[in-house]
């Protein structure tokens, strides 16, 4: 597949640029072709060279507090040129109020200070793709194994094995009633042991337990972009128990493989909310 190639204007007055090149950077580093304009260029010029370098993207920043004039005026300018295909990004320092003017004038996105440099790259990769009608593909694997899920008829009993033989740490005990679990997660290293005990016997682990007894339930993979994920899956033929996230303990986003599809494996994929900016 042919690389992304972005343009990094910086148009205005600005007197330097190290926001720009740290973006780059990143856009370079994450596999897409970057062209830098240097500082102070005009919006005619950024659109000759957009042109001229048959780009995929641009990519603005922009301090000067000229971003409602001079942003809108590329995009135009792009529309005039026959070129309004070229998506445009931008950022720098913008206020919130601005962004949705912005937005609403054909900047396809505006990233504020302290976006991860590597959420504008798949940004940018997926606005892309979706132009082009391309599938977008995975290409991370998942990061580690979150935790292991394992039924238990009683925490009560379960409990001082893991606390006193094994000397696991008891990070916290919390009921998911949507789930009709109580749950106990047990610190092992980076990852977790999750006990399951049933509440009441209606749910998923009362009737694991009814038929299989207590044991290994499920292994929880750390993984982010779910739902691009759970589509790829699905789209590749792999039965799913949940087509899209939802809530689990610790309010993380959540969705189970099918064991049919992964050699009688029940596989969660797990994201936390809190870790999606490392
Ligand atoms: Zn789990």
């Amino acid at each position: 597949m042919k690389k992304i190639r972005v343009l990094i204007a910086k148009p205005g007055l600005d007197g330097h640029d190290r926001g720009a090149l740290v973006i780059a950077q990143a856009l370079r580093d994450y596999g897409m072709e970057v062209i830098y304009t240097g500082l102070r260029q005009t919006p005619q010029q950024i659109v000759a060279a957009a042109i001229q370098e048959d780009v995929d993207a641009i990519g603005l920043s922009c301090l000067s507090g000229a971003h409602n004039e001079l942003f809108p005026e590329i995009v135009s300018l792009l529309e005039q040129r026959d070129a309004g295909d070229i998506i445009v990004v931008g950022g720098g320092v913008i206020p919130w109020e601005d962004i949705p003017f912005l937005e609403s004038k054909g900047i396809q996105k505006v990233f504020t200070p302290g976006t991860p440099t590597k959420d504008t790259a798949i940004f940018i990769e997926k606005a892309v793709y979706e132009r082009d009608g391309i599938e977008q593909s995975i290409k991370e694997p998942p990061k580690k194994i979150d935790h292991i899920g394992i039924a238990v008829t009683s925490l009560e009993e379960a409990l001082p094995f893991y606390v006193n033989q094994l000397h696991l740490q008891l990070e916290a005990i919390e009921e998911v009633v949507s789930e009709g679990v109580k749950v106990a997660f047990l610190k092992i290293g980076e990852s977790r042991i999750e006990l399951l005990e049933p509440i009441g016997d209606a749910g998923p682990i009362a009737s694991f337990i009814r038929k299989r007894g207590e044991g290994i339930h499920h292994i929880a993979l750390a993984a982010d972009q779910i739902e691009d994920r759970l589509r790829e899956l699905s789209k590749n033929g792999v039965k799913l128990i949940h087509d899209t996230p939802v809530k689990g303990a610790g309010g993380a986003n959540i969705a189970f493989l099918h064991p049919k599809s992964a050699g009688g494996v029940l596989y969660e994929l797990c994201s936390k909310a809190t870790k999606e900016a490392e």
